[in-house]
Formats: C-alpha cells, sequence, structure tokens
C-alpha cells in the first residue's frame, strides 16, 4: 500500500517566526530533510524523526516573507491537497480536511489565509465553482449548499442562523450516521457568495465568543459544501460532501492554574480532539482490514458531525500546524505525536502486507 491508495493523509506546514517568539530570540527547532521532519529537543538537543506525505516548510529566505512567495506556497498547499478534493467530490467521494495544532500555529492560515494569501478553503470553493462552469453537460442539474457551524462545548451553533440563537442537536439515523437538526443550508450560485457567506459566519463566530466569555480558539469551526449532482432522466443523484475544518488550539489545558469555563472548556476540547485521533486509528485499521472494529463517532460532537465524510468512500487530509520555535517544543511535539499515531497504524499494515 502506498499513501497514494490510502484515505488518509498528513501534511505537515511550519509558519514563520512571529514577532513575539523573534523578541525572545527564539530558536528554531524543527527542520526539514527530504521527506523527514526533525525536531530537536532545545533542553539536550536530542532529536526526533516523522515521516509525513506532505510537508511545507518557510524558508529561511527574507524574500520568503515576500507577498509572492507566501501566495505561492498557499497556491502549492491547494495543488497538493485541494484539487483532488474537488475531482473526488464529483466522483460523489466526501472529504474532511482537518487542521490540527495550537493556537496561533497556523490553522486558519492554512484554511482562511489571510488578506490576499488565500487559503484551502476559498481556494476549494473557487475550484469548485469553475468547475461547475466548465460542466455542460445539460441533463445533469448541479447544486452546491454551503453551511457553517461552530462546536463550543460540545454544543452545535448554526454560524450562519444566529437567530436561532440556541444549540442545535445533533440526531443519528444510525449508529454512524449523524445530522444537525434544523440547521439550514445555504444554496449557493458563485463564488463570492460563499465569500460573503464565510464573512458573515467569521463575524458571528466572533460574537458568539464574546458572548460566551470565551476566545475563539476554543471551539471548532466546520464549513460544509455538499456537491449534488442530479441526472434529470431518472432523477437520480450523486452526493458528495466536503468538511472544512479549523479545529480547536490543542494547547492542553494546565487544570492546576485553570477553573470554572476555561477548564471545563479545555477538557472538552481536549476529549474531543483524543476522541478525533481513535476515530482516524480506527479508520485506518479499518481500511487496513481490521473486522468487527467500532469507530467512536459518537464519542464527540466533533466525531459525529464529521462521521460522513470520515469513513466509508472518503478522503481525509491532517494538516499539522507548527511553529518553529524552541518556546513551543512541547506542544509542537504533541502535534507532531497526534498526527504521527494514524500515520503508524499505517506504516504497520504497510509492512504486514509485504
Ligand atoms: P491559528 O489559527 O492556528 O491560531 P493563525 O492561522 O491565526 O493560527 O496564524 C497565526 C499568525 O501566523 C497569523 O498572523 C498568520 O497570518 C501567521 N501565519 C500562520 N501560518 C503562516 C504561514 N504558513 N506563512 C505565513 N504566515 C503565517
Ligand atoms: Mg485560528
Amino acid at each position: 500500500m502506498t499513501a497514494e491508495d490510502t484515505n488518509i493523509k498528513i501534511a505537515v506546514r511550519v509558519r514563520p517566526f512571529n514577532g513575539r517568539e523573534m523578541e525572545r530570540s527564539a530558536q528554531r527547532i524543527i527542520t526539514m530533510d527530504g521527506p523527514t521532519t526533525i525536531i530537536t529537543n532545545p533542553k539536550d538537543g536530542a532529536e526526533r524523526k516523522f515521516t509525513f506525505d506532505y510537508r511545507y516548510e518557510f524558508a529561511s529566505d527574507p524574500l520568503y516573507l515576500s507577498h509572492l512567495s507566501l501566495n505561492l506556497i498557499q497556491q502549492r498547499v491547494f495543488q497538493d491537497l485541494g484539487e483532488a478534493v474537488v475531482e473526488n467530490a464529483w466522483k460523489g467521494i466526501n472529504a474532511s480536511i482537518l487542521a490540527y495544532g495550537q493556537t496561533g500555529s497556523g490553522k486558519s492560515y492554512s484554511m482562511f489565509g489571510y488578506g490576499l494569501n488565500k487559503g484551502l478553503i476559498p481556494m476549494i470553493a473557487d475550484r469548485m465553482f469553475t468547475s461547475m462552469a466548465e460542466a455542460k453537460d445539460p441533463g445533469v442539474e448541479l447544486q452546491l449548499t454551503f453551511s457553517m457551524l461552530e462546536i463550543y462545548n460540545e454544543k452545535v451553533y448554526d454560524l450562519l442562523n444566529p437567530a436561532a440563537g440556541d444549540a442545535l442537536r445533533v440526531r443519528n439515523t444510525t449508529n454512524t450516521a449523524f445530522y444537525v437538526e434544523g440547521l439550514k443550508p445555504f444554496p449557493v450560485t458563485t463564488y463570492q457568495e460563499i465569500e460573503s457567506l464565510v464573512d458573515r459566519g467569521t463575524r458571528n463566530r466572533t460574537v458568539a465568543s464574546t458572548k460566551m466569555n470565551a476566545s475563539s480558539s476554543r471551539s471548532h469551526t466546520i464549513l460544509i459544501l455538499q456537491f449534488i449532482q442530479i441526472s434529470k432522466v431518472g432523477r437520480t443523484e450523486k452526493r458528495s460532501i466536503i468538511n472544512l475544518v479549523d479545529l480547536a488550539g490543542s494547547e492542553r489545558v494546565n487544570s492546576a492554574g485553570t477553573e470554572g469555563e476555561r477548564l471545563k472548556e479545555g477538557v472538552n476540547i481536549n476529549s474531543s480532539l483524543s476522541v478525533l485521533g481513535q476515530v482516524i486509528a480506527a479508520l485506518v485499521q479499518k481500511q487496513n482490514g481490521k473486522k468487527g472494529l467500532v469507530v467512536p463517532y459518537r464519542d464527540s460532537t466533533l466525531t459525529k458531525l464529521l462521521a460522513n465524510a470520515l469513513g466509508g468512500n472518503s478522503r481525509t487530509i491532517m494538516i499539522a500546524a507548527l511553529s518553529p520555535a524552541d518556546i513551543n517544543y512541547e506542544e509542537t511535539l504533541g502535534t507532531l505525536r497526534f498526527v504521527d499515531r494514524a500515520k503508524q497504524i499505517k506504516t504497520a499494515a504497510t509492512v504486514n502486507e509485504n
């Protein structure tokens, strides 16, 4: 089995040093050597090595920080990870792209982008519409809908219909199929419509987190594109779902110095991320032929919502967002370990097969 035919792929991405890290003359602890990502323990210089499917690094070249070169890397991320998602949607294959990492590591930059440096979400939406415009089969009607949700403390909020106010309930049709009751996906026909819905969702997210006295890094954001191809003859449908997920910051809560809402948030985030890890591990084992395995979708709201585009005929991409700096060593190592766990299982199965 090669990376090409596994349904989960992992990308690591190192952001440039930020102002705070530069002020503190932080040292670089992440390096990349061909397919290998190396993290150095700043205390004793010990190295750990990991291998992932895709790697994105920032060059030490100061020119790297120019708008053009930043943009080129965003483009490359889209070509590697986003293009296939759109192509698969046409074939009825679902996909989830998830950005994982501590707050400030570059999750939103990869998913949404920053200013003109568009990230995966706008580029995938744009490509979706371009490909729909190119499709010329008059016998097939194309529909695209868009939703934007937030999971905070295990509760689901529709970011496009905040008037609904209260959390929406997640119900199940079977043990592995869930839906959000009362969620109203928006039909979209142009890229600009998605852009303004994303803006609206982002604004509502900020308002909601202020109201709940939370930082927006403490919730998971999920954008859902649903693509439906309806054949006019026979009215047969091909459906596919693309989940684009900006996860809550993965930093561990220090229960000693944290209490009340902050502690509850942290515990909920840690547990939903750990369920996500268990779900992915179970899926990889299942894919490798292990029978009778129960995938624990039910154990968190996040995995319930993603169930339709994680298992079965779907593709999952995890982007591990990393700070390059020594001061973030523990969290960065935690992120590498998290995404490595799924990959470890994949590699073990590769060995068994040969
Ligand atoms: P997160 O969503 O993980 O909290 P952000 O995506 O908001 O982190 O990134 C933190 C800061 O770093 C932002 O100012 C962002 O523009 C910048 N940044 C993140 N990743 C990159 C990158 N790959 N290249 C350039 N700047 C980046
Ligand atoms: Mg963010």
